[in-house]
């Protein structure tokens, strides 16, 4: 644990304490404006800067945050990888859904879901919908489309000189592949689109990241490749991020053409386990779909189709440590219900999905836990296999919390729900 004063080396022992006298010039310094809060890791270890750090951060605000300084994950890989500033951990609980049944491609066989949230009524939610998911016998889950994007903006001087830039940049993607293979061992440049608005030109570059996520990986690469378009076009680089990747915004071109795992995960449920576990009917499920997730995302001019494919995403994101932000990628979800025979299908189609195993926050502690739950933790074999089966995971999670809220709904569920479980009150 490393509270307080925290000090453990790799066998669990005690190293010698803090240095009190320096920490009481390192406070006066930063009291007097003499020291900046990002410079402490450059004078004391990463645990003791964090908790030097809380302690001014007290002194300035009046507070006493001893449960922020309460945590177990490593500070010296957190403070000095994942969060700048640090001063403690903030602790969300994590619940669990499933045992979930998957038929991916990667994905195969009965899955523990972590759920990082606060909102009560959410894991219980999908803990219903991997039941029948379960008895249904197990989602069908498939990786339609895999790729990183970063799209740098250039400036033309005309728009003649946009469609040269374009045109060459499109006629060189061999050469500028090889180029982005100088920066990684794992990645591999797989695509390069153009866009032209005016003077500006967007060069969307895409990845296949292997098992990380992929954001820095493919950012360094774009940035040798940028250099290389501009040197032999004149194109002048605006911004390696020209929005037209699009990075944690919600946008029509992830929903097109993908970004990052591309998943769908659908599940054909019986009359009789609509009944038995939805307490409604086929008809009302699919009303419900067709006027809420469909028609009512159209008039909102919404631009994820379902019932809250982001609650998901955010708690499986929060829990196995990837970038939180990302869950605004993951709401342009659409979900289709089909009638069958036997009752219905329903489907979860989600274009934009970046997860990774490896890099960012899946080395933080508690987070690294959460994905060995899983059985995704590091680099799969072969590579890529790891960073799919987590994206076949979390479709199939996705699929549940649908089912279940759906069906929720059409058994008009809903509000009786929050009550008991959201305020804690039983009826
Ligand atoms: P990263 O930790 O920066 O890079 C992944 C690293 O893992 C690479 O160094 C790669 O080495 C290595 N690696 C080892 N085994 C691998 C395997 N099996 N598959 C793939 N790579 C393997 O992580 P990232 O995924 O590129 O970026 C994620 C981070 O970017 C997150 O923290 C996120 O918050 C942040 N982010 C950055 C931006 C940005 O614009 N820079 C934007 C949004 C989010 P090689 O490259 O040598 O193969």
């Amino acid at each position: 644990m490393a509270g307080d004063d925290g000090h453990r080396n790799e066998a669990g022992n005690e190293k010698a304490g803090p240095d009190r006298e320096k920490e009481g010039q390192i406070h006066a310094q930063l009291k007097a404006g003499l020291l900046k809060l990002y410079e402490l890791e450059k004078l004391i270890p990463p645990v003791d800067a964090v908790r030097v750090r809380r302690e001014f951060i007290e002194s300035e605000t009046g507070t006493t945050l001893e449960n922020i300084g309460i945590f177990s994950i490593d500070a010296d890989r957190a403070a000095t990888r994942n969060c700048e500033n640090m001063i403690g951990a903030v602790q969300v609980p994590i619940g669990v859904a499933g045992p979930i049944a998957v038929n991916g491609e990667y994905a195969k066989g009965l899955f523990w879901l972590p759920l990082a949230t606060t909102e009560g009524a959410l894991v219980a939610s999908v803990n219903r919908g991997a039941s029948a998911i379960t008895k249904a016998g197990g989602a069908e889950v498939r990786i339609l489309h895999d790729g990183m994007t970063r799209a740098p903006v250039f400036s033309a001087k005309s728009v003649g000189h946009a469609k040269k830039i374009a045109d060459w940049a499109e006629a060189h993607e061999k050469e500028l592949a090889a180029i982005a293979q100088t920066t990684t061992t794992h990645g591999k440049m797989t695509g390069l689109v153009t866009f032209v608005t005016g003077t500006s030109v967007f060069v969307r570059l895409e990845f296949d990241t292997k098992d990380a996520m992929g954001m820095n990986m493919v950012t360094i690469a774009s940035a040798k490749i940028s250099e290389e378009i501009a040197k032999n076009t004149g194109a002048r680089l605006i911004a390696l991020s020209g929005n037209m990747c699009a990075d944690k915004k919600p946008a029509a071109i992830n929903g097109i053409m993908g970004r990052g795992r591309s998943v769908v995960a659908g599940i054909a449920l019986s009359h009789e386990t609509i009944e038995k576990v939805f307490k409604t009917d086929a008809k009302s499920m699919l009303e419900v779909n067709y006027r809420k997730n469909l028609v009512g995302s159209a008039r909102a001019g919404s631009m994820g189709f379902n019932a809250h494919a982001a609650n998901v995403v955010a708690a499986m994101f929060i829990a196995c440590g990837q970038d939180a932000a990302h869950s605004i990628d993951g709401s342009t979800c659409m979900t289709t219900i089909d009638e069958t025979d036997t009752g219905v299908y329903v489907a979860v189609t989600l274009p934009s999905l970046p997860v990774g195993t490896v890099g960012g926050g899946t080395g933080v502690d508690t987070q690294a836990e959460c994905l060995k739950i899983l059985g995704v933790a590091g680099g799969g074999t072969p590579p890529g296999a790891n960073a799919k089966k987590l994206a076949e995971i979390i479709g199939a999670g996705v699929l549940a919390g649908e089912l279940s809220l759906i069906g929720a709904l059409a058994a008009q569920h809903l509000a009786r729900a929050h009550q008991e479980l959201g305020r804690g009150q039983k009826r």
